[in-house]
């Protein structure tokens, strides 16, 4: 497909995933959820482009260069379209750096990324409501999703698929902003390809700390299917979607939100997992 098309057909796609799942609805401010990578930027650059107006919001989890790196091109590219950028560093956040709290995290047997999906879940969630923002956009895409649905079934976590699907969030009594991902059914390659084209200033190699050994398994394998059946993927994408509205009627009352006694931020127990993971350092 010619890089005209192409650009043409992926914008077209965001676009009507964003209509159909009613993603965001007029007058609503949205906060993109950037990591300085390509999806988010696509995803705050497309959401740009088709006048919703949303800010950027990139949480510096100082991972040495990587990080300082991350920022300096998102900085570029957000002064460059007059994007508003709110950054927020982990270390003024908690009191510690992610490459801290993962070593310490390692002692106990958890991986890196363990921590940190917890902490930017976490601070994501307060930042985007103590700012006021209706929805949270990430860049999360097809080859992502493919792979949390096939994680949840293969660990017998079917009620985690509740918490997935275009947009996430609005289930939990309004504690957490909603979540959505309009690059829902755009697949990795394809955002690759039309990072490229458009020439988005990010870094495409991986975070050195990534080591989700589970995951990386897991994208093997669904690879390999896809390769021998195209389309598995988005199968995958769209018999989530049509299954999220009994998933989300059976395992509602599993763990009932109720607010972090330390925090104020949502907890389905007395003490949020962040709370409990920064408790260790005092
Ligand atoms: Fe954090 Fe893991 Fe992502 Fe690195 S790969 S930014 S450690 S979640
Ligand atoms: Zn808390």
């Amino acid at each position: 497909m010619k890089d005209t098309v192409f650009i043409e057909s992926f914008e077209e796609r965001v676009k009507n995933t964003i209509e159909k799942y009613r993603l965001i609805e007029a007058g609503e401010r949205v906060a993109v959820a950037c990591s300085g990578g390509k999806d988010s930027t696509a995803a705050l650059y497309i959401l740009d482009k088709l006048g919703y107006n949303p800010d950027a919001v990139i949480i510096d989890l100082e991972i040495g260069e990587y990080s300082g790196k991350n920022l300096e091109n998102l900085r570029g590219f957000c002064a460059g379209k007059g994007i508003k950028l709110h950054a927020i560093s982990i270390k003024d956040a908690v009191g510690h750096t992610i490459p801290f709290i993962s070593a310490a995290m390692s002692r106990e047997g958890f991986g890196p990324c363990h921590a940190c999906g917890i902490l930017k879940r976490w601070l994501l969630n307060k930042m985007a409501r103590e700012m006021g923002f209706d929805k949270v956009a990430t860049g999360h895409n097809l080859d992502d999703e493919a792979q949390n649905i096939f994680m949840n079934f293969v660990q017998g976590n079917l009620g985690f698929c509740a918490g997935l699907g275009p947009v996430s969030g609005h289930a939990e009594g309004g504690m957490f902003v909603e979540r959505i991902k309009p690059l829902y059914f755009c697949p990795e390659e394809e955002t690759r390809r039309y990072s490229q084209i458009i020439g988005f200033p990010v870094v495409y190699e991986p975070c050195p700390l990534s080591a989700d050994t589970f995951r990386t398994f897991i994208k093997g394998e669904l690879d390999n299917l896809e390769a021998a059946m195209p389309g598995a993927k988005r199968n995958m994408a769209d018999n989530l979607v049509a299954m999220l509205p009994s998933l989300r009627g059976r395992y509602k009352q599993s763990g009932k939100m109720r607010k972090c006694r330390k925090c104020g931020e949502p907890s389905r127990s007395e003490v949020c997992r962040a709370c409990e993971l920064l408790g260790r350092w005092g």
